[in-house]
């Protein structure tokens, strides 16, 4: 069986709409090529890519206007690694967590580490948002901003205790409105709306997270070097890192947040994610076989949109016919098992080409390929 051929009138300029890596913008390639030639391959010790993590460490404070006192960390790992970091590092006795998809899922899991006390955790079916219950004796509460398995974002606000407040926003960074003043870590990592590639974690840490990371490391706990915090928050005032960082990542992770400040900053980019998100949501509720996952349209995510699609038509003929056609990452998250299409709609993702893309599918669903044989009898 050969793939249906898409009208070159409805392909989108740009065809990646994946989660994670997202798409990188020419403009930050081109970087590479240019005034980050002559980084690349030189030593992260010396004052040149110093100030290369200098610049990306100021545009990260000026595009989330973070408060006084206030700092931008990074280190090496991605934002998995931070999570056992935070489990030597950040968690004190007892942590509490929402879990309404695979990521929130995994922080809560490991922060059941031997030396803590295991975690409460307040789960929510996936395509909805968890709360947290109140009164739980926790030090740490944490939940994913924007849960990049289901497309369900949730709202950022501190809950009245004492706890230190620790948001997960690999892929709401970025692309989604932000009070820094609610959060002591918003942490995240480059792959998502900034661009570029996988392997770092920065976190915009609060005085009281600084305070607690320090309190944590001078006790008598075994913390792994790679893995302590204190390493992360001493390197990043320098603007170094513990270990040798990916100085490419770096390059196009300048490159995009340069990008974003000129052209509005985070204002800018949360409503340019918006547009995008609106027209596939509007597109889903316009046809008879799709309609968003996430019910709760206050919780349908401005950055990675879900769409079911009926048991009459095969979502992975969808995915796959798109894929021979030039257009990549559509499929939903492995775990997930829906049938359904994921589709980012991060910040560097243009809006017409989201609505290209609508015009693919249409003519997708238009042409009878997807619908399974007998199923629609
Ligand atoms: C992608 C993602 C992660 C994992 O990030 P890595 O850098 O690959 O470790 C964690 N949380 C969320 C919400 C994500 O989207």
């Amino acid at each position: 069986m050969s793939d249906l051929i898409l009208d070159p009138s409805v392909l989108p300029l740009d065809g990646r709409f994946g989660c994670g890596p997202a798409k990188v913008r020419p403009e930050q390639v081109k970087r590479l090529r240019s005034a980050g030639a002559k980084l690349l391959g030189t030593s992260h010790r010396q004052a040149p890519v110093k100030a290369l993590v200098g610049s990306v460490r100021e545009r990260i404070a000026t595009l989330f206007q973070v408060p006084d006192g206030y700092e931008v960390l990074l280190a090496n790992g991605g934002s998995t690694s931070f999570w056992d970091a935070a489990a030597f590092g950040l968690i004190e006795q007892r942590s509490q967590h929402l879990s309404f998809g695979e990521f929130g899922a995994k922080f809560a899991s490991v922060a059941a580490a031997p030396w803590l006390t295991a975690p409460h955790v307040d789960e929510a079916p996936a395509g909805s948002v968890a709360t947290l219950t109140g009164g739980i004796e926790a030090d740490v509460v944490a939940w994913p901003q924007n849960e990049t398995s289901t497309g369900a974002m949730a709202p950022v606000q501190r809950p009245g205790s004492d706890a230190l407040v620790v948001v997960d926003a690999t892929s709401g960074a970025g692309g989604l409105p932000i009070d820094i003043a609610q959060t002591d870590l918003y942490y995240f990592a480059p792959q998502k709306n900034f661009g570029s590639d996988g392997g770092l974690w920065f976190a915009i840490a609060s005085p009281a997270a600084i305070e607690r990371i320090a309190r944590i490391d001078a006790s008598d706990r075994y913390i792994p070097e790679t893995l302590r915090l204190s390493h992360a928050v001493s390197n990043s005032r320098l603007n170094q890192t513990l270990n040798t960082p990916a100085i490419a990542t770096l390059v196009m992770l300048d490159a995009q947040l340069e990008w974003m400040l000129t052209e509005g900053g985070l204002g800018w980019a949360a409503n340019r994610t918006k547009t995008s998100s609106d027209l596939l949501y509007r597109w889903a509720e316009s046809r008879p076989e799709t309609s968003p996952f996430v019910s709760d349209p206050a919780h349908r995510s401005r950055v990675v949109v879900t769409i079911d699609v009926d048991e009459s038509i095969d979502a992975t003929v969808i995915s796959r016919t798109l894929r021979a056609n030039g257009i990549v990452d559509t499929e939903p998250y492995r775990k997930l098992g829906r049938n359904q299409l994921r589709i980012a709609t991060f910040v560097g993702i243009d809006p017409d080409d989201v609505r290209q893309l609508t015009r693919a599918l249409d003519e997708i669903l238009d042409s009878g390929v997807a619908a399974r044989e007998g199923a629609a009898a």
